[in-house]
This record gives structure tokens, sequence and C-alpha cells, in this order.
């Protein structure tokens, strides 16, 4: 059977304006996320990864319309959200949910869990009150919490346990796709392991289909089948987690890539340290986005965009947005 397309986002944008002078006209505009493309197939993990800034987060917003996109579709389930009244993106929310980087932010922390985890089943309306507290215990358990805690208040967890709240709260409408908006950045390193394979156990448990969203390949490696890699606003680079690591094509990949300890001892990844800041998304760089940083910078670099085109395994869905990956592959592959 054909696999499902579950999510396509097309020509998506989000400019946030910029008021100045006397009247607080629009002077001007941050192009937060300007023109991307791609596509999740039910079931996958597909992850955006970028610094600070790339525009990851803004694209997860406008996508579930917290954010409203400036430009482009987003069709979920063969619905265009863009085009839906806020009611009916309300309706549509318990489909799409989002686990942030701090879910405290989100929890009233006067509210005990179990009565967080019911409010969520009380918007929606999908479960009969008198079985909204068997279904808050069944979900912390879900995410390996205990009973007993269902009527502990936020403050009572550590942040581990926390996140863990926030899962069983995003889960609790049976979505069909989860947005994870750096939900692991903030954890210790032990506790982010246990929250990935908590996070890929429910998604055998319940069929979901992940967009991750992280500034950290080593974290979306264990996570992820597809990774987009996105640079001030655009999209550098997609691929198979396998094509990714094995075989970057962009230079922005490449050093954001260098920049992972190599697990194997003895193993060494030449490090690639750009140079310079990420330029302001208020007037990125004319042509390629990054040649302001790209140790392979040509004339052509600055006045001409690249597309995004094939760059290798066809089958893996391989594309990168270089005018010379070609040359720069082969000459370090040499
Ligand atoms: Fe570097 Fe030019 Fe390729 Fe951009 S198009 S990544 S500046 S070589």
């Amino acid at each position: 059977m054909a696999a499902k397309v579950l999510l396509q986002v097309k020509g998506l944008k989000k400019y946030f304006p910029i008021k100045g002078g006397f009247l607080g006209r629009t002077v001007n505009y941050v192009k937060a996320v300007d023109d991307i493309s791609f596509n999740v197939i039910e079931g996958e993990t597909v992850s955006l990864v970028g610094e600070s800034g790339c525009g990851k987060s803004t694209a997860g917003r406008a996508i579930l319309r917290l954010e409203e996109p400036t430009a482009g579709e987003v069709i979920f389930n063969n619905v265009d959200i863009s085009a839906l009244s806020k009611k009916e993106v309300r309706k549509m929310r318990k489909d799409l949910q989002i686990i942030f980087q701090d879910p405290y932010a989100s929890i009233n922390p006067r509210q005990t869990v179990s009565r967080v985890l019911e409010e969520a089943l009380q918007i929606q309306n999908i479960v009969p009150v008198e079985q909204r507290k068997d279904r808050a215990i069944d979900l912390l358990k879900a995410v390996g919490l205990a009973a007993y805690q269902a009527d502990r208040f936020p403050h009572e967890f550590s942040g581990g346990q926390r996140q863990r709240i926030g899962i069983a709260r995003a889960l609790s409408l049976n979505p069909k796709l989860i947005i994870c908006d750096e939900a692991v950045s903030a954890l210790d390193v032990s506790i982010r392991a246990q929250i990935l394979n908590l996070l890929k156990k429910l998604q055998h448990d319940y069929q979901l289909t992940y967009l991750f969203i992280s500034h950290d390949l080593g974290v979306v490696r264990h996570i992820s089948d597809r990774i987009i890699v996105m640079y001030l606003g655009r999209i550098m680079e997609i691929a198979d987690k396998r094509s990714l690591f094995e075989a970057p094509r962009h230079p922005y990949t490449r050093a954001l890539l260098s920049a992972i300890p190599v697990p194997r001892p003895g193993k060494k990844r030449e490090r690639i340290v750009l140079s310079g800041d990420v330029p302001s998304s208020i007037d990125p760089p004319e042509g390629c986005r990054f040649h302001t940083r790209c140790p392979y910078v040509r004339d052509k670099c600055k006045t001409e965009v690249p597309e995004l085109r094939s760059a290798g395994d066809m089958s893996a869905g391989h594309i990168a947005a270089c005018h010379y990956f070609e040359e720069i592959y082969s000459r370090s592959a040499n």
C-alpha cells in the first residue's frame, strides 16, 4: 500500500512586521520562515533542525496556526488548514498537538495533574465526564508515571516528569501528529534519552507521526526517519537519516555534523568552524543565504539563489540547495 502523506507544507512563509516611525507603520519584516515546502508521511518522524533563529519553531507554530502564516498552504490529512476558520482550526487541534520545551510554562500550576489532563478532554468533549479521571490515569501510566501521582501538583514533579505530563496532555486527544518543539532540549542527557525512548514507544503504540524540532543533530539522530536542515528561514537540505549522516551535501549540514562527537573510539571528524554570526532575518543575504559564512563561497553564490535539487539517493528523497555540492563533496571524499 502506498505511504500516505499526512502533512504537506507548501511555500510556507511567516513574516513578522516591524513597526516604526511616528505613525507606527510597518517599515520592514522579520522573515522568520521564507518559502519552505516539505511532506510528512504518516507514521514517520521528520526533524526540523538548525541553529537558533533559523525559523524552525516558527514553522512549527505556523503549521498549527498558533501563528498565522503570511503565505503558503498547510494540508493536513487532505484538509487545507490555512483555509479554515479559527473555530474549525480549534476543532482540528485534537489531531495536531504540540509539546513544548518547557511544559511547566503551559500547565496551570494550581491544578492537579489529573485536572490538567481532564481539562484537555473536557475542551474537546471526547470522553464522557465520568470516565475522564480514569482516562487521565491511563495516560499517566502510558507515559511512565503512577496512578497515585494523579492528584499531585506540577511543582511536585522533576523536569523529566513534567515533560512526561506534557506528553500525556498531548496524547490525551488521540492526535495523529505531534510537533515536539525542542521537547528534550532542557533535560539532562540521561533523562533526555528516557524521553526519546518514551516518544518512540508511544509512536509505535499510538501510531503517531512526529515533527521533531531541535537545534541538536545529535538528538535528532536517535529519533528521526528524515531530517530537514533549515538556515535563516529556508531549507538547505532534506534527506533520510542515513544519507544525511553518511553523505551530507550542503556545507551548512556538514558544519553542523562536524560539531557532533563521533561515537566510535579512535575515529575523529574534522571540525568545521563557521565564521561570523547568523545574519539578520530582517535583511537576509542575497543569493544563497549561507554565503556570508560558507567556506566554499563564489561569486555566483552571492547573486543566484540555489534551488533544492536532487543530491544523491533519490529513493531517500535527498535534496540540497547549493550550486556546488557535487564539487565540494567529491573534493572532501578524496
Ligand atoms: Fe556555499 Fe555557494 Fe553552496 Fe551556498 S551555494 S552553500 S555559498 S557553495
